[in-house]
């Protein structure tokens, strides 16, 4: 009995040393760099910004008028006359803009700067809850007002600002630097940046790393982390449809069978819904946390030192939200469903939609697998609906390569208090367009997110403070200057 003791004594004891030993080992992964002052002409982009809102680039099926974005390419041309004389500019599918600032190093490989110039609809109904009417392109208390204020032509006008200094500055890049601006990101970019992709694939173009927006600089939203999280989306989710559906002989319901096709369809998603896709913390999710963990206090740091031994209490708590659950499995979302005629008609037919954002563990054919093993009934059909865009997991991106660590250095320099991380894109960004002409595609915009920003990006209110806009613009400029 002693001896037993004595041995589960020390197994716990050795338990301890582990966890308290991985714990302290795990060091800060943050690049140690000086702040750098960058000098911005805040008032000439909030201006630009403003003018750039007012050019209302709605982006959706039913309302995508190219006069629109004709007309938004031609102000670019006139606001930033210095940019445009200096870099050579290419129209792409008549609709979207690609830009070469030739290095002075042909040598080297170029890096690919990527924003987009169309907007979501204004929800009709809500434009009495806006402070400032969404397309007057107001500034006002402190801050550029409208739709697309963030989401995206902050990126766009940013970078236009900081080409338009550094050439007053007299600064010449070293590798090239391509300027993508995409019109149909909202909607797919399937005629926008798809086609600028093959546009340099043709060409023979091949990045060294492209940026998108896709992630941000978290403010307050992270647990465990105080300051601010400046997050690199290093891959992002895929994204397809499945269509479930049953066929049936039909008849009348006064005499029906055991099922019918609406209650096997039925039957078929709450199976799926009681069975979701495995969650775990790995891939980038998983990195997240390296990066992130040495940050935190002692006790968010010894859980992330030892994911060995906490890793599934970790995934549980994760799963818990939807926002952080989406980030470590396959989600599926029941969107459509449909099924007989009338009351008193037996269904010949009824299907269901369900919309399967896939983690980079997955893949279409391997997703399709395990929702028919889970449905686990022959009498029903799965399969891959085509009449939407599909798109598989994007690879992922290196974090220990040249893109990532300019990325995080020009973070750094010119967000000093933030701490800089690698994440997974939940939703879907142009940026999965470019994996092909890029050794490395990276996701961020230095937007400072609160949860209201949540709600203001694609909803009311949309806004972008000067503070913020001033630091997109240095942000655009160390990286150029570091590229
Ligand atoms: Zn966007």
């Amino acid at each position: 009995m002693k001896k037993l003791l004595a041995a589960v004594v020390a197994a716990v004891v050795l338990l301890l040393a582990v966890v308290l030993g991985r714990t302290v080992a795990s060091t800060s992964l943050q690049p140690q760099v000086e702040p750098v002052a960058v000098e911005v002409d805040v008032d000439a982009a909030a201006a630009h910004l403003a003018e750039a809102i007012r050019i209302p680039t709605v982006s959706n099926p039913e309302q995508h008028d190219p006069e629109r974005f004709k007309a938004f390419n031609a102000w670019l041309t006139l606001a930033y006359p210095q940019v445009h004389a200096s870099l050579q500019r290419e129209v792409i599918n008549d609709l979207s803009l690609l830009y070469t600032w030739t290095g002075a190093d042909p040598s080297l490989p170029p890096v690919l700067l990527v924003a987009h110039s169309d907007v979501v609809p204004v929800e009709p109904g809500t434009e009495a809850g806006w402070t400032h009417p969404p397309y007057a392109g107001v500034v006002a208390d402190g801050a550029v007002w409208g739709r697309g204020s963030v989401d995206d032509k902050a990126a766009v006008i940013a970078i236009m600002e900081a080409v338009d200094a550094l050439i007053a500055q007299g600064f010449a890049p070293r590798r090239t630097v391509l300027i993508a601006v995409g019109h149909d990101e909202e909607i797919g970019g399937t005629q926008g940046a798809a086609r600028v992709a093959e546009h340099l694939a043709a060409q023979g173009v091949h990045a060294a790393w492209a940026l998108d927006e896709g992630m941000v600089i978290t403010m307050g939203i992270i647990p465990g982390l105080a300051g601010p999280g400046a997050l690199i989306g290093i891959s992002e989710r895929g994204s397809i449809t499945v269509e479930i559906s049953a066929e049936d002989e039909g008849g009348h319901s006064s005499m029906p069978p055991e099922h019918t096709a609406v209650g096997r369809v039925a039957r078929a998603i709450a199976r799926m819904e009681a069975d979701p896709f495995p969650a775990a913390l790995d891939g980038p999710a998983a990195q997240t946390f390296d990066w992130l963990g040495p940050e935190m206090p002692f006790g968010n740091k010894l859980a992330f030192a030892n994911r060995w031994l906490l890793g599934g209490v970790i995934t549980g708590q994760l799963t818990k939200k939807t926002t952080t659950n989406a980030t470590v499995r396959t989600t599926q979302a029941a969107t459509m469903f449909a099924g007989g005629p009338k009351e008193n008609v037996l269904p010949q037919r009824a299907w269901a939609r369900v919309n399967l954002r896939l983690h980079p563990r997955d893949s279409s054919a391997s997703a399709i697998e395990r929702v028919r093993t889970v449905i686990d009934d022959p009498e029903v059909t799965v399969a891959l609906y085509t009449g939407t865009i599909n798109s598989e997991p994007s690879p992922v991106s290196s974090t220990d390569g040249p893109g990532f660590l300019t990325l995080t250095r020009t973070i750094r320099e010119v967000v000093p208090e933030a701490v800089v991380a690698p994440g997974l894109v939940v939703g879907a960004t142009d940026a999965r367009h470019y994996t092909a002409v890029a050794d490395d595609v990276y996701r961020f915009n230095p937007l400072r997110f609160t949860a209201e920003t949540r709600e203001q990006l694609h909803g009311t209110d949309e806004h972008m403070p000067l503070e913020n806009l001033e630091e997109y613009v240095a942000f655009f400029m160390q990286l150029m200057r570091n590229a």
